[in-house]
């Protein structure tokens, strides 16, 4: 009688969304602006309003939302981007892209994110090494934010500039504050998985700073300058689709909403799986935009196994640190090494999370893993 869980269902958003978003994405095949249409300014307007900040760039994914900034401000050969290790290859890809050494740190084992003591030795190693340490790219894993203040801090002290990887973490925030006013610039994703997806790729690049944005703009169309025909800088085909703005901008209405959702799914599952495995520990100021649930544990490839026979599908994100994909070997890491990361790599396990999951599906979730754990041992399970 077991059904299979999806790990995410799209469809139930969209059933939600109904015929708002029929109508949006009609409306698009009726005007027929696909490329930079009205949709794409209103939705950045939207953006700019909803993360309180005063620029907004739209642009064609996560990706290249990382990669325009760097480009923006000449970060290059010579140059140190410090990464975490522990993340979604496209972080460290788009430095490396531009010719600039990713360097590694190490993150914090309670909260996946970068770790402020492992940074500070990492730039004093890069130091050394003769590499300019010119940014530092928190990410904001499985939709936390991660610890600006302390990054910041040390931004500031070392002449860095911030840029928050918040592909996982749009909705969420610290105190007041929203992801995307948290760092000097931020780059959020809207890959269909993202806590605020659309039905393709796309991305998007918050700032403060409106120099940054008026050469962003310029970057998103391959470097143009006062006219169509005249290029003042080297570019991209970096635009989001104004269908995809049209989408998003339906669904940026539900935002709040779902992360309250996400949130009290979260809290659930961590109050019903504490003692059995080690649950996400979130700050009390800090929301996350639960991108991920996240558990740990020792025996996490048999619980997964476990959990699969029960129709019950898990993600391992991520099974190696990426000082061990191929293309990034020879990239430095903090002189300290990276032990949490090399040791989550082996421990962390992802719960199927969406805002749409029902009190019975989210049950036999608990069920499952509580079960599939008790087998194991709590290991190393150690929440206080
Ligand atoms: C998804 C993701 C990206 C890239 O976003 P795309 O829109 O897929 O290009 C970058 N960084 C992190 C941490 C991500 O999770």
């Amino acid at each position: 009688m077991t059904h299979q869980l999806p790990f995410i269902d799209l469809q139930a958003q969209r059933q939600r969304l109904g015929d708002d978003l029929d109508t949006a994405i009609a409306r698009v095949l009726e005007h027929g602006q696909f490329i930079m249409g009205p949709e794409v300014r209103a939705l950045e307007a939207a953006l700019a309003e909803f993360a309180d900040v005063a620029e907004v760039v739209t642009c064609s994914s996560g990706t290249d939302a990382l990669v325009m900034p760097l480009m923006a401000r000449g970060v290059g050969p010579g140059d140190a981007v410090f990464v975490p290790a522990f993340t979604f290859v496209a972080s460290a890809e788009a430095v490396a892209l531009l010719g600039a050494t990713p360097v590694f740190v190490d993150v914090a084992e309670a909260s996946f994110n970068m770790d402020p003591q492992s940074l500070d030795d990492a730039i004093g190693s890069a130091r050394e090494a003769g590499l300019r340490p010119a940014c530092i790219m928190p990410v904001d894993l499985f939709g936390q934010p991660a610890d600006y203040p302390s990054l910041s801090a040390i931004a500031a002290r070392e002449g860095c500039w911030l840029l928050g990887d918040a592909a996982q973490s749009f909705g969420g925030s610290a105190g007041k504050a929203r992801v995307g006013s948290l760092a000097q610039v931020t780059a959020t994703s809207f890959f269909p998985a993202k806590p605020l997806g659309c039905y393709g790729d796309g991305g998007a690049i918050l700032t403060d700073d409106a120099d940054l944005a008026e050469v962003l703009r310029s970057i998103r169309v391959h470097g143009q300058g006062s006219h169509k025909y005249d290029t003042i800088r080297l570019g991209l085909n970096g635009r989001l689709d104004t269908m995809q703005a049209a989408i998003l901008l339906e669904k940026l209405k539900l935002l709040d909403e779902e992360i309250e959702a996400r949130e009290r799914i979260a809290a659930r599952y961590s109050h019903a799986l504490a003692d059995r495995v080690t649950v996400p520990s979130t700050p009390a100021q800090v929301q996350s935009a639960w991108a991920q649930y996240t558990i740990r544990h020792p025996a996490r490839d048999r619980i997964a196994a476990e959990l699969r026979g029960q129709g019950i599908p898990t993600a391992l994100y991520y099974p190696a640190p990426l000082n061990r994909q191929l293309p990034y070997r020879d990239f430095p890491t903090a002189p300290g090494g990276l032990p949490v990361s090399e040791a989550l790599a082996q421990s962390v396990l992802s719960l199927p999370l969406h805002p749409y999951l029902g009190a019975a599906d989210q049950d036999r979730i608990i069920d499952g893993v509580r079960r599939a754990a008790a087998g194991h041992g709590r290991g190393e399970a150690a929440n206080g």
